[in-house]
């Protein structure tokens, strides 16, 4: 069965999150951990996660593709700016160990003038001082689309960044497709030829689940706006291959498309209706 979802608000809760997901044919989603713009998180309720975990596991909704505040730079020039998302994002695994054995995405920032290679060395130096041994959670690195100084915008970034992180069993990737084709890599005419690239620069093993995105722009724009599914310069064709793509079929996809909750229940149901598995 085709894993596939949306991002959901997080603002009522866990409980709440898993109804959202069923009234949109959802099995699996994503959702901000905190509000987007960083600051403090609203303290776990247990009781609500209790029976989240009671009604996921009934309704088969796995896994949870949490995404750290899209504001925090690991890897700004500004110290106080790099201690500031370590620390928000220790306090998020803290918290995601209360909905075990799930993932946590993050995107690895902008290196702002520091150069690419620094920018890469603070994001893996980040990453080993806030990962444990017993965390459950898996840390996603995004693919990006190279806007500005980001970092993690082709596969050998990626790459070099988990080379250097020791608890390397602890860290994946996410694809994003809005992302990849931005930055570059044709999805469209050669998604074979970009899942080997990724297979050769990263492991495939690592790919651990998919932002499915249209993109407003051409092949290499490097400017990340999505587009509904169908919409974009990719297109509802390359998508569905992508969803149907032998090293990717069984992965999460999680849709960040603009759309509201009725326009992610019809992309979900016409998904589903091209999925070949
Ligand atoms: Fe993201
Ligand atoms: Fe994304
Ligand atoms: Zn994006």
């Amino acid at each position: 069965m085709l894993k596939i979802g949306c991002h959901l608000s997080s603002s009522q809760g866990y409980l709440a999150m898993g109804k959202d997901a069923v009234n949109i044919d959802a099995n699996t989603f994503a959702f901000f951990t905190r509000n987007p713009r960083g600051g403090s998180a609203k303290a776990i309720n247990e009781l609500d996660v209790a029976r989240f975990l009671e009604f996921a596991n009934k309704y088969t909704i796995s896994p949870l593709v949490a995404h750290s505040p899209y504001t925090l730079n690991p890897c700004s020039a500004k110290p106080d700016l790099r201690e500031f998302a370590r620390n928000t994002m220790a306090d998020d695994l803290c918290r995601l160990e209360y909905t075990p054995g799930n993932f946590y995405n993050f995107h690895p920032g902008s290196h702002t003038g520091q150069g690419e290679e620094t920018g890469i060395l603070q994001c893996a130096e980040m990453l080993n001082s806030i990962i444990t041994d017993e965390q459950t959670t898996t840390i996603l690195i995004e693919t990006m689309a190279g806007k500005g100084s980001e970092i993690g915008k082709n596969f050998t970034q990626i790459a070099k960044i988990i080379s250097m992180v020791e608890k390397r069993e602890k860290v994946g990737v996410c694809l994003d497709t809005c992302h990849i084709w931005d930055g570059g890599y044709d999805i469209v005419n050669d998604l074979d030829g970009v899942l080997t690239e990724f297979d050769k620069t990263i492991g495939i093993s690592k790919l651990r689940a998919v932002h499915l995105n249209d993109s407003l722009n051409e092949c290499g724009a490097h400017k990340d706006r999505h587009a509904k599914i169908g919409e974009g310069k990719i297109g509802k064709e390359a998508l569905i291959r992508v969803i149907n793509h032998e090293s990717l079929y069984s992965l999460p996809f999680i849709l960040e498309t603009p759309n509201d909750e009725d326009g992610y229940r019809k992309e979900i149901a016409m998904l589903r209706e091209a999925y070949k598995y």
